[in-house]
């Protein structure tokens, strides 16, 4: 009876450290660092053309600048 409330322990134990370090990893990484963490919070960007914000990963990308769209993208960054 001894061995089962031992493995018991133990299996309390590993799972609190588990959930330790699972909670310390989310907390210290900024997200979007590492590639694999960044679907909870994709990086936006903000169109050239007309300013609204998207994911980067959906917006159109020449020259260092980022567009909504396929058609502010051939327009370009809007002159002021
Ligand atoms: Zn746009």
């Amino acid at each position: 009876m001894g061995r089962l409330i031992l493995i018991v322990l133990l299996v309390l134990l590993a799972l609190w450290l588990l959930r330790r370090a699972l909670a310390a990893g989310r907390s210290k990484r900024p997200p979007g660092t590492d590639g694999a963490g960044g679907a909870a919070a994709p990086e936006l960007v903000s169109c050239a053309h007309c300013g609204v914000n998207l994911p980067r990963t959906e917006a159109r990308s020449a020259g260092g600048r980022h567009y909504c769209s396929e058609e502010h993208w051939r327009l370009g960054p809007r002159q002021q």
